[in-house]
């Protein structure tokens, strides 16, 4: 192990002995008391040197026995220590790849802080190459996501969607304007290839669309139609939980960015969960469903070019935080964001008792115990329990089982 403090967190003495590592109130953590000596070093804690070699500096710097190695311990227990040479042999030969690595490295310096184990970082980084995610619907919002996820490291990004490209399907980061009159799937497939910060490899086996291509970490649904995105259709997602594939849903209806619920098939609320809340709430509410769906005026929605590229970023960065391990405050939730005032703020989407996903009885006793990681180390003190931090322990990253 080669020890470094999370250089992605700024220090700062509070007092004579003790140190502020991070300064939001997300991450940051205090820690003491530490004497000016121990301070000091902090410094050698670089990455650069072995145990051994710090055990050394220690004695020459008049340190106790021991000293060095129980300080150590401390800031691993306190989740403030990364290991320059750990995560694993993907870790490792991601390390390999430099240039990769440059591209991706504030992304990594994020997942330092999302990761308690030393080396976890780069191991999740590197695990984010195995990731096969689909995005269904390419219009403004699922070209950009698409690019996002890509951009970010996931391994796979496949594109579904029929038609070709419009020019009001145009978007900085996502469909450029050359592609307009070019098949829309395509495209978003080559705009996520070319997002990627290394050489992705090509899609093997095209299955065809609509197809339930199965083995996907996760799958988005980003639908071009707005109603598809204010009512997501139970049905359409019934191969998804069947199959117990984790889906997101995104998009923006008349001026209101969606993101969620992320749906975990079986232990969170699902489209069908949504719909059955609904119709308790509002009797009507089917009447008007069948009347949206059956309209079908073909129609340039509501959808702002920056409201949508924000609802692809912010739904995109839900899928990594799933893709990474955590479960993101989008399960069991839809994030909603409208014009003009941009207020974001969740709506919980209940486990429905009547809904067959069986999300309502699973979810029943959990989720109410406490965050299963202990944090023993006396005189830490910092809101390092925060939502993703929690989930991350909980299952590898990329794995999901589901109870259905
Ligand atoms: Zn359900």
């Amino acid at each position: 192990m080669h020890p470094m403090v999370k250089p992605a967190l700024r220090r700062g003495w509070r007092d004579l002995n003790t140190v502020q590592f991070g300064m939001t109130p997300a991450h940051a953590l205090t820690l003491g008391p530490m004497d000016t000596a121990t301070g000091s070093f902090l410094d050698l804690l670089d990455g650069t040197r072995g145990l051994g070699l710090l055990r050394e500096e220690g004695r020459r710097m008049d340190l106790p026995d021991g000293h060095v190695d129980r300080l150590v311990r401390r800031l691993s227990r306190a989740g403030l220590l990364d290991d320059s040479r750990g995560g694993g042999p993907d870790a490792d030969a991601l390390r390999g790849k430099r240039e990769v690595l440059d591209r991706l490295r504030p992304d990594l310096a994020s997942l330092t802080l999302t990761t308690s184990e030393p080396g976890d970082a780069l191991g999740r980084l590197a695990a984010r190459g195995s990731m096969r995610v689909q995005v269904r619907g390419a219009g403004r919002v699922g070209a950009v996501l698409a690019a996002l996820l890509s951009g970010a490291g996931a391994g796979e990004v496949d594109v579904r969607d029929v038609g070709r490209v419009e020019p009001w399907d145009v978007a900085p980061g996502g469909l450029p304007a050359e592609a307009v009159g070019d098949r829309r799937d395509e495209t978003a497939r080559r705009v996520a290839r070319r997002a990627a910060p290394g050489r992705p490899p090509r899609r093997t086996a095209q299955s065809p669309p609509g197809a339930d291509a199965p083995g996907f970490s996760l799958v988005v649904l980003a639908p071009r139609d707005d109603v598809a995105v204010h009512a997501p259709d139970p049905s359409a997602a019934e191969p998804l939980l069947s199959s117990g594939t984790p889906h997101l849903y995104a998009g923006v209806v008349e001026g209101t960015g969606v993101v969620g619920p992320l749906v975990l098939p079986g232990e969170t609320s699902c489209a069908g969960c949504l719909q059955e809340d609904r119709t308790d709430r509002d009797p009507t509410w089917p009447r008007l469903v069948a009347q949206w769906r059956s309209g079908r005026q073909r129609r340039v929605g509501a959808c702002d070019l920056t409201l949508a590229t924000t609802v692809a970023s912010l739904a995109a960065a839900h899928a990594l935080a799933f893709l990474d391990g955590g479960v993101p405050s989008s399960a069991g939730a839809r994030w909603e964001v409208s014009v003009p005032g941009l207020h974001w703020h969740a709506r919980p989407v209940r486990a429905h008792p009547a809904c067959p996903c069986g999300a309502a009885e699973n979810s029943k006793g959990e989720h109410t115990s406490g965050d299963g990681r202990s944090h023993e180390t006396m005189a830490v003190h910092g809101p390092s329990e925060e939502s993703c931090r929690k989930a991350d322990a909980e299952r590898p990253a990329g794995t999901w089982r589901a109870h259905v």
